[in-house]
């Protein structure tokens, strides 16, 4: 039987990425009936939306979603589509795997990190108050009242609300994940020492989940600040971190740079029933349309959505062939030369050609 899948190519060089890993899904054999929809600058030009209805009825239909990244202008404009499909969805835990492959450049070795980041709250939550609006200088004189704090007068407030309920619910998801991968730890990372009510409320929410599991896994805490400094001093002794959405968000590029940049950075967002599977990196517009960029990102997001439908065997074939391709280092892309400029580099496509051609081996 066909699995039906939904697929949003995307802006900027999201066709590219996404044409490459739509290939070597097909490769592994899994036979897969692609449901095309429409989201971002591509949709906006075609029909005046950029997030098209039917986007999300497809995904609530199909549970799962291949994505190519989409383009959010900065600071006007339309509001990030990206966050707006994991709202409307509730796909309340981003998973972004963070893995040395050899080949690939790094002052790094033997990085085998997962970061699990809350999805839905925290400052990406969209509740702003603009500067000068008379419902900001309402909102600041009664918090003033209630705080006993001043606010400068020309502030913008953004709100920052973490709750009980999906702190419990992403804290558990992540040691669901540690249980069904066999990993060994889970360090929950916050800022509880400043941010007592939301960073706190995190923290103790974790403690209490983590109990239920203490038999199996290990729990750690640490200070986000902190976490960032152990991170680069000593990635290798960490395994599966769980944050607060903004800490993840900064957090998983940091782990992304580790392991050799965004080129290589796979990730899911995930919901109590559908998934929709991205790369880390976003649309890099400069890119667009020139057949450079590299793929493996997206397919490693694509071996992603293959283990979520329980196609463990063709995504293991899919990451091993992946992986010997990184290793000769010979048909990839030019951001993973020594030397940018090597004219030895593939394109995208000759990349996933490469590939497919050792998934069939
Ligand atoms: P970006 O990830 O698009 O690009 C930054 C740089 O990273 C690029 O210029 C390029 O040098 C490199 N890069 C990215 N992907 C690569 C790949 N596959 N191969 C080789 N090099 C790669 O980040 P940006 O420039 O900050 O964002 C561009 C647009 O993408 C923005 O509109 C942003 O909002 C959007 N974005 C979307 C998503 C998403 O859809 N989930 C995520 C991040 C950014």
């Amino acid at each position: 039987m066909a699995y039906k899948i939904t697929l949003i190519l995307g802006d900027g060089i999201g066709p590219e990425v996404i044409q490459a890993a739509k290939r070597c899904i097909e490769a592994t054999g899994v036979k897969v009936v692609w449901e095309e929809v429409f989201a971002g600058q591509v949709a906006q030009d075609k029909y005046g939306e950029i997030l098209p209805k039917n986007v999300l009825e497809s995904i609530k239909k199909n549970k799962v979603a291949l994505k190519g990244p989409i383009i959010t202008p900065i600071g006007e404009g339309f509001r990030s589509v990206n966050v707006a499909i994991r709202q409307a969805l509730d796909l309340y835990a981003c998973v972004r795997p963070a893995k040395s492959y050899p080949g690939v450049k790094s002052p790094y070795k033997d990085i085998d990190l997962v970061i699990i980041r809350e999805n839905s709250e925290d400052l990406y939550s969209g509740i702003e108050f603009e500067e000068g609006n008379p419902k900001t200088k309402e909102l600041i004189v009664k918090i003033e009242e209630l705080s006993l704090r001043k606010i400068r007068q020309d502030s913008g407030i953004s709100i920052k609300p973490i709750s009980k309920y999906a702190s419990e619910r992403i804290v558990r998801f992540a040691f669901e994940y540690a249980i069904k991968y066999r990993r060994k730890k889970v360090t929950v990372v916050h800022k509880a020492n400043i941010m007592k009510f939301t960073d706190g409320l995190f923290l103790k929410t974790a403690a209490e989940v983590a109990r239920d599991y203490s038999d199996k896994v290990i729990f750690e805490e640490a200070i986000v600040d902190n976490m960032a400094m152990q991170l680069v001093q000593k990635p290798q002794n960490y395994d599966i971190l769980v944050l607060p959405n903004l800490y993840g968000d900064i957090i998983s590029d940091l782990c992304a740079g580790l392991v050799g940049g965004l080129g290589v950075a796979p990730g899911a967002n995930i919901g109590r029933d559908m998934a929709v599977f991205e790369a880390v990196h976003g649309a890099a517009p400069k890119y667009k349309g020139r057949n450079l960029v590299n793929p493996t990102a997206m397919i490693l997001s694509g071996v992603l959505m293959l283990r979520y439908i329980k196609e463990d065997r063709a995504a293991d074939n899919l990451e091993s062939a992946v992986k010997e391709v990184l290793a000769e280092g010979k048909s990839v892309t030019y951001d993973l030369k020594p030397d940018r400029n090597d004219p030895t580099a593939v394109g995208t496509q000759e990349m996933a050609d490469v590939i497919i051609e050792k998934v069939k081996d």
